[in-house]
């Protein structure tokens, strides 16, 4: 580098640092209350927003606000005192892994609703999945079981010795009750093999923090010749029954009825379609009986989301990733958004520039994650509680300053901040009048 290039060089870096404003960043002590007109018209249109699932179903524009719940999953195989009536070690290992891939393939990829016909129902991602979870102080567990008892490896849904409702087998073998679902699969009891009235269907009940599996075994192994070449037809037919039972666990009704939700038409239930009435066009919701069972409304996805984070028992039952903070879990706002709804958030909030960030639920913040509202964006909390759940610290809302523009941060609706190193007060109205 020539002098003359080093003496320019050095200028522009001089000029750039006097022209550049001072930037101050501060975390905010007490927030004053705004009156708004504008808001309780809005509140009057929202109801009770924290408890509309409506609210939670993800926003495919904005699906970093939706951080993905981790359902925990377990599985228990009964079998007779022989071992026999139900899957062996390896191939139970091996179909419950390929069983949970594939509900949780069903999960991942949401297919369009076949009901009502015409329909153009959005088909939304579902932000929740299952994760199989061992049991830590059991060594080399791997969170699938296999237990031998005459008295429970069987299941019967029809007559007299009905016991589908049957609690014992859970009380019995549950490994972290209530907080991983356990799964239990149960067949055929043995003296019913080859009875004309047995058919190999798989099918399921949902408890509230468990689920019993039917005839998994029999629908698994279930074999047609097609082609001159061993067929198992019905082998994916217990994924859906999963994906169907936790969907009770988590709120969801019979879709065919009435369920609460506007994106679910009530129908005929046809297990397919026959192309003549009321069966033209069976359904493929998951809360039908069909065999495709791979639709979930969004109706259907907010009332998943909304229980998983707002019912403690089935909160119980997800991984606490929301006590961890991941940088890459930032969350930018450079828009106008209003969270009408309970969130658990694994990184920091940032407000930008020409944001706006509306608060009105409870929000859950790793330890050691801020909320920070650059110059010119905007925080508002309106019956806000913004805390951590796992028994530490966030840090709080800090504000940058940049010369005259400023973060700015104010309240509505009574709102706490809790948890936070930096404690917050909010600040009464100073003129009430009325
Ligand atoms: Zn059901």
């Amino acid at each position: 580098m020539s002098f003359k290039a080093f003496f320019v060089t050095i200028l522009v870096i001089l000029l750039a640092f006097s022209c550049k404003t001072k930037k101050n960043a501060k975390f905010v002590n007490s927030i004053q209350k705004v009156e708004d007109r504008s808001l309780s018209a809005r509140l009057q249109e929202l109801g009770d927003p924290c408890r509309d699932p409506m609210n939670y179903v993800p926003d495919p524009d904005h699906l970093d606000h939706f951080p993905i719940k981790y359902i925990k999953v377990n599985f228990h195989i009964i079998r007779d005192n022989e071992g026999k009536g139900n899957f062996s070690e390896v191939e139970g290992t091996k179909y419950m892994n390929q069983l949970l891939w594939s509900a949780q393939g069903s999960l991942k990829k949401n297919r369009k609703m076949n009901l009502p016909v015409g329909n153009d129902t959005p088909v939304l991602p579902l932000r929740y999945t299952y994760k199989l979870t061992p049991d830590p102080s059991i060594p080399g567990d791997d969170g699938i079981y296999f237990h031998n008892d005459d008295d429970h490896y069987y299941v019967n849904i029809k007559g007299k010795n009905r016991n589908n409702y049957d609690k014992k087998v859970f009380e019995k073998y549950g490994i972290q009750k209530g907080k991983v679902l356990n799964v239990i699969v149960q067949d055929i009891h043995l003296d019913s093999i080859g009875s004309k009235t047995f058919k190999a269907s798989s099918n399921g009940i949902a408890f509230s923090t468990w689920v019993k599996g039917g005839y998994w075994y029999h629908t698994a192994n279930y074999t047609e010749i097609v082609d001159g070449k061993k067929t198992y037809p019905l082998k994916w037919i217990p994924p859906k029954n999963l994906n169907h039972e936790i969907g009770h666990v988590f709120s969801l009704k019979h879709s065919w009825r009435r369920d609460g939700c506007d994106d679910t038409p009530m129908h005929e239930n046809c297990w397919s379609a026959t192309g003549k009435p009321p069966c033209e066009v069976a359904s493929n919701n998951v809360m039908d009986y069909n065999p495709y069972r791979s639709a979930y409304t969004p109706c259907q996805i907010g009332n998943v989301l909304m229980t998983a984070s707002r019912n403690p028992t089935k909160r119980n039952l997800l991984i606490k990733r929301w006590c961890k903070l991941r940088e890459n879990k930032t969350i930018r706002i450079s828009e106008d958004i209003e969270w009408n709804a309970c969130k658990e958030l694994e990184g920091h909030i940032i407000i930008e520039k020409g944001g706006k960030l509306t608060i009105r639920c409870k929000v859950a913040l790793p330890a050691g994650a801020r909320i920070e509202v650059q110059p010119g964006g905007e925080l508002l909390l309106d019956g806000a509680e913004i805390y951590n759940d796992c028994g530490e610290k966030w840090e709080g809302i800090k504000v940058i300053t940049e010369g005259d523009l400023s973060g700015k941060v104010n309240y509505y609706r009574a709102s706490k901040i809790l948890n936070s190193k930096n404690a917050v007060v909010m600040e009464e109205e100073m003129n009430q009048k009325s």
